[in-house]
């Protein structure tokens, strides 16, 4: 019979349990062993689901407190060492000092770099490593997690690795650069010991993730799966490689190849493949396809799956196994949570669990005879087809005015040298934030009143204008140079937005995690974009009436909102960020019309939606740098667009960063110690950068010094007149005990060194 399994299922729980559970943690509310406990009752309930809808192989090591790749790295035993000793610490304590920013006797230590794990929106905590560096088995989680589902009677366990390949090019090398493959040997034999371990417990398959052959890779590092696999190849136990993300293309044969008992592709990213790897493998091999869409919340649509799978598993009898297409991570838990959402919408999606009935109902119908395929599928079918032909998606206004775009539309009126005479004179060295200020407890709960009708309007108003007049009082009081009005009336940077705007649908639960304890809960965007009214015209305009200061406008840039979204399917993504461009663009225009002299488009996740292969870059940067200008173009030389990105690396994107026409970029720099700026002086960035002197992810206040010291570091690489100065990412996430002082600090900073520059045009002078 074909077999089932799954990469892994969300950890954080149906409710957030253990969001919840981490923070009450951090804040020394609860020990660690209460953590342990909500960690454990969630596994076994995750266990349980993927047991009772039929799955043959339950993932195991899945499962993370902070971050699975750092779990590896704790594993293997690679710590960077400024963390000092942490073998003394529990693997929780461990894991939340590297990626907290804490050294093994608590004291503050730069806390590890996080960047996004492909082209997903989830974050992990990139390993460091060092010349010479050697590794060993230092961790029992992995072993421990396979001994709890086996007492909790789950023998079929599976567990997940990312494997040595995929987890030594996430890494980077610190110190001493050197070529990170003079690891690889000591790292196979440190996995080979792993593997021992754990057929030493009794498990039959391990499942080795290596998303990275679903990239552009170098020769020597092709060549290096090959020498890993056929070492790791003795191991006692079977080996199922684990792709997805991406078709393998060039290294499909590779792939293909490698002596390991299966290989897993995701079959809705590369459905082509499927067959060509049905003819490349060898006899003895599994074909698991990843057939359930990991990374989406639509429904699938199991006849059009069926006629892929049928000529394969005629072929391939028991050697096809099915999957989701990737950890289901990456998708919310439970649709049926979801008691508010309408039912027609409701009837188009599939969560994990609901993607897990879908798995098993696919087998079913795989193996019926036609009659009863056709009875198992009549539901799957129709719901299939209702959103496609549901009016509901299509507005013909709409699309109308798409038809009515012009190029003329994503241009500025001049050059930005013309550009910049005509606006806003600052400062040296403008001191500003990146919009968000702190989401205080009052904040979130007259937010929850006004949406639960507990408070009405005007009440809530009220309180969201006494929240903007704190801000500004405390951005006077501390002399920023543009202000901010603090964004205390947006849950999220995305959802604000798309609860205003038509075409896009909120779920209750359908929480999806970030990073550590932080989830986000995507939008469902399944139709035509329109913009009914002004959505940050009121709040912004009253910030401004209560400062002499430029206020600037915030808004969520086209890319973003689309990048954060879950986004249908039944039309190109390009075309559907155009329609949230043109949405925008009238938010432009109505802030300027206000008088609003600086507007910030955020562009954060401009980047991450790159595809992972360079050959498809340009196709998408031409249209996402596209619709940014449509969004920011409409305004007169004199107003000033600013964007902000933050975990973006721009070397390899300059070109569009730059096409983007904006005139201020704020970037996150400080975690890299600046070192992203080489992309700006390189490429010779035409316009104003503000590159984050501080790290906001981290609870430390930062020191005056440490941020004039990257300050001057950024002045080796950007003309005094084009810097600013501003923290990494907006502030929401932090306290005001901590971004009071730290903001004191940075505006010290900028000040200390516009003096020494005035000192230094006097003696020029
Ligand atoms: N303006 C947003 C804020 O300050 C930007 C957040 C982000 O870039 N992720 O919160
Ligand atoms: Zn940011």
């Amino acid at each position: 019979m074909t077999l089932l399994h799954n990469s892994g299922f969300p950890r954080i729980g149906h409710k957030r349990e253990l969001k919840f559970a981490l923070e009450r943690y951090w804040r020394g509310e609860d020990d660690l062993k209460k953590l342990e406990a909500v960690a454990a009752r969630l596994r076994a309930r995750h266990w349980q689901l993927q047991q009772d809808a039929g799955l043959d192989l339950l993932p195991a090591n899945d499962f993370s407190l902070y971050d699975q790749i750092l779990d590896n790295s704790l594993l293997l035993g690679a710590t960077p060492s400024r963390f000092g000793d942490l073998s003394t610490l529990s693997h929780a304590d461990a894991a939340f000092c590297v990626a907290r920013g804490r050294d093994a006797q608590g004291n503050p230590v730069a806390a590890a770099e996080m960047t996004k794990w492909f082209d997903t929106n989830y974050h992990f905590i990139v390993p460091e490593l060092q010349r010479g560096q050697t590794f060993s088995v230092s961790s029992n989680k992995l072993f421990d997690e396979v001994k709890e589902a086996r007492r909790l009677g789950h023998l079929n366990i599976k567990p997940v690795l990312p494997g040595p390949l995929t987890w030594l090019w996430l890494s980077k090398a610190e110190g001493e650069a050197f070529n990170r493959l003079e690891l690889l040997d000591d790292l196979v034999a440190t996995y080979g010991d792993i593997l021992q371990r754990l057929a030493n417990l009794g498990v039959e398959w391990v499942q080795l993730d290596e998303p990275a052959l679903a990239l552009d890779l170098p020769t020597d590092w092709k060549q290096a799966y090959e020498s890993a696999y056929s070492r790791l190849n003795a191991a006692p136990v079977k080996l199922l490689l684990a792709t997805y993300f991406g078709p393998l293309q060039d290294n499909l044969h590779l792939a293909a190849r490698l002596p390991v008992d299966g290989l897993h592709l995701d079959a809705v990213r590369a459905p082509g493949e499927l067959a060509l790897l049905a003819d490349h493998l060898p006899a003895y091999k599994v074909l698991s396809a990843g057939i359930i869409d990991g990374r989406n919340i639509w429904r699938a649509d199991l006849s059009q799956i069926l006629d892929l799978l049928e000529p394969l598993q005629k072929r391939m009898g028991d050697r096809l196994w099915l999957a989701p297409s990737c950890s289901l991570l990456h998708v919310p838990v439970d649709l049926s949570s979801e008691t508010e959402l309408d039912t027609e919408l409701k009837g188009w999606l599939a969560f994990a669990v609901q993607k897990l009935d879908e798995l098993n109902l696919l087998r079913e119908s795989l193996q019926a005879d036609p009659g009863r395929r056709q009875q198992l599928l009549s539901d799957n079918h129709s719901a299939a087809q209702a959103r496609r032909l549901s009016t509901r998606i299509h507005d013909p206004a709409v699309q109308e005015r798409l038809g009515s775009l012009n190029a003329g539309m994503a241009q500025r009126r001049s050059h930005y040298r013309e550009r910049r005479v005509q606006q806003i004179e600052l400062p040296l060295f403008p001191t500003t934030t990146i919009g968000s200020f702190p989401q205080t407890a009052e904040i979130r709960q007259a937010r929850r009143d006004y949406r639960l009708g507990r408070l009405d309007n005007a009440a809530y108003q009220q309180q969201m204008h006494s929240e903007i007049h704190k801000a500004v009082e405390i951005q006077e009081a501390l002399g920023l140079d543009v202000l901010v009005h603090g964004e205390a009336e947006r849950n999220d940077m995305v959802e604000y937005f798309g609860e205003q705007l038509q075409g896009f649908a909120f779920t209750r639960f359908g929480w999806v995690q970030s990073y550590g304890s932080r989830c986000v809960k995507p939008p469902v965007l399944f139709g035509d974009v329109s913009r009914p009214d002004p959505m940050t015209l009121s709040w912004t305009s009253y910030a401004q009436s209560l400062t002499d200061k430029p206020m600037k406008g915030m808004l969520t840039g086209p890319v973003t909102l689309l990048n954060w979204s879950f986004v249908r399917d039944d039309q190109p993504r390009a075309l559907t960020c155009r329609q949230l461009a043109l949405a925008l663009r009238d938010e432009v225009l109505d802030l300027e019309q206000a008088g609003i002299s600086i507007i910030q488009i955020d562009e954060a996740a401009l980047r991450e939606g790159l595809p992972l292969r360079q050959a498809d870059w340009q196709e998408y940067l031409h249209w996402a740098v596209e619709s940014f200008r449509i969004a920011a173009s409409g305004v007169q030389d004199s107003t000033q667009i600013h964007t902000h990105m933050c975990y973006s690396e721009f070397n390899d994107v300059m070109p569009a960063i730059a096409a983007m026409d904006a005139d201020v970029i704020t970037i996150e720099t400080s975690r890299s110690r600046m070192e992203l700026l080489d992309a700006f002086r390189d490429f010779d960035y035409p316009a104003e950068i503000g590159p984050g002197v501080y790290d906001i992810h981290s609870a430390n206040i930062p020191r005056q010094e440490d941020m004039l010291a990257l300050l001057q570091k950024a002045l080796e690489r950007i003309p005094a007149e084009r810097l600013w100065v501003n923290p990494d990412c907006g502030l929401k996430t932090r306290d005001w005990k901590e971004v009071k002082p730290a903001l004191e600090n940075m505006v010290a900073a900028a000040h200390r060194l516009r003096r020494q520059y005035q000192e230094k045009d006097r003696v020029s002078a």
